[in-house]
């Protein structure tokens, strides 16, 4: 169940003044959820980047305790992190083998995703990995045309795991998708007997069920929407909220913040909020002419940011929202606003939202 929200008397107690709370067993449950979508396929999880912020070590233990078993992150470092909390896990680190990094990985018994004929030709026989191949993204991998050299390559040890990656799994119309699992499935046949793995967050909800035999999903966990236009399939993972520090009356006509960059129309009560860019809120969520404003709970009402988000704080429009004082905690991201709506009214993506998250506030751990 998603928890409820934290009583006013405990956050206090914290003497914090932001707080980003993480629902471990709501990320199980989106797991589970992925793992069925994706069946038979092995479900993994992408873990890179602090697992997209919300913290490596508790997200993989509630993961594992769920029964995944393989974990893809994109450094060594935060491979060693991973290994450092399983050493049953299989662990695959996306970017490949940095030239010399090939005793590092097999030191943490790292899987490389190989992604050239010089990085197979560099790991040699050094253990299990997996061969990435580009059909599209040109980006990471080896191109289409390398699949029989490579294989000659890699003729004592097959592949543990030949993969490839949507550029566009989010737009289910996107002719590439099918492009991309032809010239995949043309490459899987020089390494007859590898699994198969095509399938990020997104991939996974394709009509055409592209699921091979390991998915590989991130964003979704996290609560995500991999359906960007459809309603989202999963619940929200994080929970991001902030205190009122205080509370004024202005008049028509007196601007907020930096730059004066909004004006009062009318007499306004504002709330500042101690929250801003530091802390993951972009700048972009600050009010702008051109698109509707980003939002935040107010005892359970949306009202609007105005003006600049500043390093530390963000002001509310609390105009006709009955008694807001200092102390007041407010809502910035949720079961209701989720991360996929403030990347929009923030010009971004939620995948940055949520991996620039709560490098500050402090974090609650919930349902594990
Ligand atoms: C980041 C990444 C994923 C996960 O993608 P999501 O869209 O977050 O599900 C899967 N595969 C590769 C190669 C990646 O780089």
């Amino acid at each position: 169940m998603h928890a409820p929200p934290m009583p006013i008397t405990d956050r206090l107690c914290l003497s914090e003044t932001s707080l980003l709370t993480v629902d471990l067993s709501t990320l199980v449950q989106n797991w589970r959820r992925l793992a069925e979508r994706g069946a038979p396929a092995q479900c993994s999880a992408v873990v890179k980047a602090n697992a997209y912020g919300l913290g490596l070590e508790p997200v993989m233990r509630a993961l594992l305790a769920a029964g995944c078993k393989t974990f893809f992150v994109a450094t060594a470092s935060e491979g060693e992190r991973a290994r450092a909390v399983s050493k049953e896990a299989v662990i695959y680190v996306l970017d490949g083998l940095a030239p010399g990094a090939a005793p590092r990985l097999k030191a943490a018994e790292l899987r490389p995703v190989l992604n050239s004929l010089a990085e197979i030709g560099e790991w040699a026989d050094a253990g299990a990995a997996a061969l990435h191949f580009d059909t599209g993204m040109n980006r990471l991998g080896l191109a289409p045309a390398e699949a029989g050299a490579a294989a000659d390559l890699m003729q004592q040890t097959a592949p543990a795991l030949v993969m490839s990656h949507f550029v566009s799994a989010q737009s289910p119309d996107d002719p590439r998708n099918a492009r991309q699992i032809d010239a995949f499935a043309s490459i899987a046949k020089h390494f007859p007997g590898a699994p198969g793995s095509l399938c990020n967050s997104s991939g996974i909800f394709l009509p055409s069920n592209p699921h091979l035999d390991l998915t590989r999903p991130g964003y979704a966990l996290y609560g995500g929407n991999p359906t960007p236009g459809v309603a989202n399939p999963m619940r929200a993972v994080a929970r991001l909220e902030a205190l009122v520090l205080s509370t004024r009356e202005i008049a028509a006509g007196e601007s907020v913040g930096y730059d004066a960059t909004w004006t009062a129309t009318r007499p306004t009560r504002l709330a500042t909020v101690a929250l801003g860019y530091a802390d993951g809120l972009p700048v972009r969520a600050s009010s702008g002419p051109s698109r509707p404003p980003a939002e935040a709970l107010v005892a359970g009402r949306r009202r609007p940011i105005i003006g600049r988000v500043s390093m530390d704080y963000v002001a509310l429009d609390v105009t006709d929202a009955g008694k807001v004082k200092r102390g007041d905690w407010v809502e910035i991201l949720g079961e209701d606003i989720g991360v996929d709506e403030l990347a929009v009214r923030a010009e971004t993506i939620g995948y940055e939202i949520l991996t620039r998250l709560g490098g500050r506030c402090a974090r609650r751990y919930v349902g594990g």
